[in-house]
């Protein structure tokens, strides 16, 4: 769900032993499947091959969590990041350099609106799976938007391991967008939520590079990461789903500290908090799309790329289709939710 624009990879494991980046994979499906005791033994083996993993804090800290533990959870979340300083330039160089190795590895295949990459025979039955989830969302958002882009999207499909091995990034991430290389990653292990989960996370993901083609310039980051949240849940067949997802949104806030659009921004790009708040500031950007759709209709957003398409301001072409500066919506949200 993490949008790179221009940043380095967030949150790059430091990780010296390869046997504690398995361990620590799996771990992170054990805490997928809700299997919490599995997920533990294997943290703890991993973290004894290395102390100092700052990726496995994050996990205990999940883990903590879940446990009701709250204060070990933070104390968790502190040392994974004290642990887990920015990378400079020249380690993210050599991370992308192997990245993209075992990426040149994998099978392609084209389809009439992606180029899909994934690893060996055995995934291609996911990758077609893959394909008509992303198909679906490539028909959906050129009828809404009017635009049906005449080129193939680079998709790149991994399994969990593949995904930690080649980008050192976050376990809880089921994919992201990058806009320097215009390529979708996609993490294709089961997800608890099976196959809507997949969909969800092919639909978020596309929705970036989608906005991505319509508007090549810098947008808010919690703008592009609220679309993506948008068309990731909406559906055809439910009509209820908006209703739905914003009790769901209510529930998820309910008591959490609400931050101010400047902070809420400053969380999702720099990741600069503990993961509990990233995870809060990407809810609330995704309340603040979905609310201003249920008071305008999904077309505002629709309406609001064709003003900024045309030359306008994201402020002028906001206050234009809103009504009310972002600012003021997010105000209006938080009532709204609580
Ligand atoms: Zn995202």
């Amino acid at each position: 769900m993490f949008f790179l624009s221009g940043t380095p990879v967030p949150s790059v494991m430091a990780a010296d032993s390869p046997e504690a980046v398995r361990l620590l994979s799996v771990a992170v499906q054990a805490y997928y499947r809700e299997d919490y005791g599995a997920a533990k033994i294997n943290l703890e083996r991993a973290l004894e091959r290395q102390p100092d993993f700052s990726e496995a804090y994050l996990l205990k800290g999940l883990l903590q969590h879940h446990d009701g533990q709250n204060d070990k959870a933070a104390a968790s979340f502190d040392r994974a990041l004290k642990l887990n300083p920015r990378l400079p330039e020249d380690l993210r160089k050599r991370l992308e350099e192997r990245a993209h190795a075992i990426e040149g590895r994998l099978t392609e295949q084209d389809f009439s609106h992606f180029h899909v990459q994934f690893n060996g025979a055995e995934r291609r039955e996911q990758a077609w799976q893959a394909v008509k989830h992303l198909d679906d969302a490539y028909r959906d958002l050129g009828s809404r938007f009017g635009v049906y882009p005449p080129i193939r999207f680079p998709v790149i499909i991994f399994t969990s391991q593949e995904f930690l091995e080649a980008w050192y990034a976050p376990m809880w991430l089921g994919g992201f967008f990058d806009r320097r290389d215009g390529r979708i990653r996609v993490r294709i292990d089961p997800p608890p939520g099976g196959d809507d989960e997949y969909r969800r996370r092919l639909r978020h993901e596309y929705t970036h590079a989608f906005v991505n083609f319509l508007y090549k310039k810098d947008l808010p980051v919690w703008f592009h990461e609220g679309v993506a949240q948008f068309y990731s849940f909406s559906s055809a067949s439910n009509g209820f789903w908006k209703a739905n997802r914003l009790d769901e949104l209510a529930k998820l806030t309910r008591k959490a500290p609400w931050m101010e659009i400047g902070r809420m921004e400053e969380v999702i790009t720099k990741k600069n908090a503990s993961p509990l708040v990233v995870y809060l500031a990407y809810l609330q950007a995704e309340a603040l799309v979905l609310y201003v759709a249920k008071e305008r209709g999904d077309s505002w957003i629709p309406s609001f790329m064709e003003r900024l398409r045309g030359g306008m301001t994201f402020e002028a072409a906001f206050l234009d289709v809103v009504g009310v500066p972002p600012p003021q919506m997010l105000e209006n949200v938080r009532r709204f939710l609580s």
